[in-house]
């Protein structure tokens, strides 16, 4: 038999190790050690880690790569990013938000980030970014999944022309509905906007994913709504609460209570630590807090909780480069998580956790899945988070789509090394 492609001696993210991968037609054929057969090509992953690709499950590409468009963010608030794109939102053009996104997907790709669930502002009565979005999904296709999440980001009420503008989106084939419950004019108007936007997921079978509570105010507390109306209407297993960043700074004896409430109606948690970390607390003076929700707790409950990325060059964030393993990599920082099996999950919350709350289908490397996964230069899932590793061959369907050399650095010192190469500092215990 032979088959299209094998990467032989692979590491795989369960810890496997010395596995050969095959395909055929884009699929996955066999994961076992030394598949003896004839291959239309061969690629060695010598040893290192061959993983599933990255998923971002929280982004905004209607704003990426915005930078400096109209102007800076000078306070880096939430507040005045969502301003500045106030201002800068009746400039975009269709030609330019397709450009920018298609950019940043070329982007993504060389980092081996796969899909992406990425929020679509429909306060704009033009709907220009839903248009330019939604062309931008169907070019994407062949090599990027891209998933959109109707967002009011000016408030279901409190943007006039929101709820109409939302089922617009939804009806010109937007996947997800959306909110911001805590930029609302009023606490009630925020229960209202849950009650509200979880109904129309569920008289449509869509999913719902909601920017909720994106505030240090502890009593910012629409999660609280968001739970018992997923629970209420049976929406369980397809809807999510967004950076949840007022739990950091909740009373602890409500989130004992909170928490059991959200694993019982099954909403699923993402954090977004690069910018959880950097927009909130801005209003502390010292201690200054975190803003990152409470991600050990909710794990240890059983609530799926991934990490996304949000934002890339945008109002909101001037850094970032596509790499959810920076994304993962701050989590564990921030939070802070440093055990091994916290390091290890990290991972799976930009690979595996994403990919089950986006309903992505043949994800995995297991006989039958798509031929999708990514080469790392790194020993395990540990050493691919503590370096942010190269990726060095990403496949999309069987076909390399994208390669990074390895590393490497040649060093000019006496009686040393003639080169380092990052990978090989992996520790001598994998556990
Ligand atoms: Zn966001």
């Amino acid at each position: 038999m032979a088959f299209d492609l094998i990467v032989k001696n692979a590491t795989l993210p369960d810890g496997r190790s010395g596995v050969d991968i095959a395909v055929d037609k884009g699929k996955i054929s066999a994961v076992e050690p030394s598949i003896a057969a004839e291959a239309g090509r061969i690629l060695d992953a010598r040893g290192y880690l061959v993983t599933p690709p990255f998923v971002d499950c929280h982004f905004h590409m209607d704003a990426t790569l915005s930078l400096g468009l109209p102007r800076m963010n000078e306070s880096g608030t939430l507040l005045e990013g969502i301003a500045l794109w106030g201002e800068l939102k009746p400039l975009l053009t269709h030609e330019a938000v397709i450009e920018r996104a298609l950019k940043y997907c070329d982007l993504a790709v060389a980092q081996g980030l796969l899909a992406v669930r990425s929020h679509v502002d429909v306060c704009d009565d033009r709907l220009l970014a839903v248009e330019a979005l939604l062309e931008v999904r169907e070019k994407v296709k062949p090599y990027l999944d891209l998933q959109l999440v109707a967002f009011p980001q000016d408030g279901y009420y409190r943007s006039p022309t929101a709820a109409r503008n939302l089922e617009r989106a939804l009806d010109m084939g937007v996947d997800v509905v959306g909110g911001i419950p805590h930029f609302e004019r009023t606490m009630a108007d925020g229960a209202a906007s849950m009650k509200a936007l979880c109904e129309i997921a569920a008289k449509r079978g869509l999913m719902i994913d909601v920017h909720c509570d994106e505030s240090d105010d502890p009593l910012s507390r629409h999660i609280e709504t968001l739970v018992s109306e997923v629970h209420r209407l049976g929406l369980g297993g397809r809807a999510v609460g967004s950076h949840l960043t007022s739990m950091h700074s909740m009373d602890s004896y409500y989130v004992s209570k909170l928490l059991p409430l959200m694993r019982e109606a099954g909403v699923a948690a993402i954090a977004n630590p690069l910018i959880n970390i950097t927009l909130q607390g801005r209003h502390d003076t010292y201690p200054r807090r975190r803003g990152l929700t409470r991600i050990a707790e909710m794990r240890a409950l059983g609530i799926p909780v991934a990490l996304g990325q949000d934002c890339c060059m945008d109002p909101w964030y001037g850094l970032g480069h596509a790499d959810m393993l920076d994304v993962a990599s701050m989590a564990v920082h921030a939070a802070p998580m440093t055990s091994r099996e916290a390091i290890r999950w990290a991972f799976e919350a930009v690979t595996t956790v994403p990919a089950a709350i986006l309903g992505l289908e043949g994800y995995g490397l297991a006989p039958g899945n798509n031929a999708d996964f990514v080469i790392l230069q790194a020993a395990d899932t540990i050493e691919a988070v503590r370096m942010r590793a190269a990726r060095l061959t990403v496949v999309r369907r069987g076909t390399v789509i994208a390669e990074t050399p390895p590393r490497t650095a040649a060093l000019n010192l006496a009686g040393r090394p003639a080169a380092v190469d990052p990978a090989a500092y992996a520790p001598k215990t994998t556990h």
